[in-house]
């Protein structure tokens, strides 16, 4: 088994008729690329950056942030890199930011919501972002975008920030590709417009499965009813891709369900371009993905979406690929 998996490494990640996916990995800090390395990843989809912010007394600087990008981007060089930028708040705390108390605070305010607030924070981080750009493939990416006007403002920030280092003669990649997680419905039911205005997305199931069935992601009590296999879920997963395709865009995913072997076929029948995992998952991927027909996926695919609900799903593809 183990020995199986090695022989996987340095092969393309391709179903038996010959459709490429790519298989990439999480981290949450440089010292995790050696992990993706050895797994073969064949790039970063997510890079959770707020990792960088936590755990010390104050934000890091604009050198401190340059030096964690540019030794992530140089060391998996040319391989694709998307470094989303910070999505604090909800469960995620600064000891050094002062924050409201909220009743809701993964409804509250958080990740792209306080950067846009917070434009001193986002900059800073924009900055250091664009000038590791020259030392790899940077993919830069907005988390919890719930509406057009927010990607917009974002985007219009990125720019501003461009012509500020323009102005100072400071150098950075002309070609950053700029994509947002869709982890909100309201977003994947605009997904059609907002996928004008990417270059890509990345389907960010965690949060998704949490906003789409009003169930707390964090609360054992109600864990049950948490799933990935949820109809409802599947079905914006669809939207979303179909819609990304439509505009010629690439459409990943980066939540825990990409490297869930009963999902992967449903994945692959929906046409997800990316796949971003734990390092220890990409290899069992790609050993499925290989056994796999793209085109006996398809009916899989929208079988599944016919399903009423998420334990009959979940049954069906147990029984047959598990
Ligand atoms: C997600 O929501 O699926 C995701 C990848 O982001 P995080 O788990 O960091 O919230
Ligand atoms: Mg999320």
């Amino acid at each position: 088994e183990k020995k199986e998996l090695e022989s996987l490494k340095g092969q393309e990640s391709k179903t038996l008729d010959g459709r490429h996916v790519e298989l990439a990995g999480n981290i949450g800090t440089p010292n995790d690329v050696q992990g993706l390395i050895n797994n073969d990843a064949e790039g970063v989809g997510l890079y959770r950056t707020e990792f960088l912010y936590m755990n010390r007394s104050e934000f890091p600087t604009e050198e401190e942030q340059y030096e964690s990008y540019k030794a992530v981007l140089e060391s998996m060089n040319p391989k694709p890199i998307v470094i989303r930028t910070l999505d604090i708040g909800g469960d995620k705390e600064l000891s050094y930011l002062e924050m409201d108390k909220e009743m809701n605070p993964f409804l509250g305010y958080r990740a792209i919501r306080l950067c846009l607030d917070r434009q001193d924070i986002f900059k800073t981080q924009l900055r250091a972002l664009l000038r590791a750009s020259v030392h790899g493939n940077l993919r830069i990416m907005f988390p919890m975008i719930s509406s057009l006007e927010e990607l917009l403002s974002a985007k219009e920030i990125l720019e501003s920030v461009k012509s500020d280092l323009d102005k100072e003669g400071i150098d950075y990649s002309k070609n950053i590709e700029v994509g947002m997680m869709i982890e909100v419905p309201s977003a994947a039911l605009i997904s059609d417009i907002l996928a004008k205005h990417v270059d890509f997305f990345s389907i960010g199931t965690n949060d998704l499965i949490q906003y789409t069935t009003a169930v707390d992601r964090m609360n054992e009590k109600i864990h049950n009813l948490y799933n990935q296999f949820n109809p409802a879920v599947l079905r914006l997963i669809k939207m979303v891709i179909d819609n990304g395709h439509k505009e010629g865009k690439w459409v990943g995913m980066c939540g825990e369900a990409a490297g869930d072997k009963r999902m992967i076929p449903i994945l692959l029948g929906m046409g997800l371009d990316e796949f971003s995992m734990s390092p220890i998952s990409i290899l069992p991927a790609r050993k499925l993905i290989t056994s796999l027909k793209y085109e006996d996926m398809k009916p899989v695919a929208e079988k599944v979406v016919s399903m009423g609900t998420a334990k009959e799903i979940e049954e069906y593809m147990q029984n047959n690929f598990a």
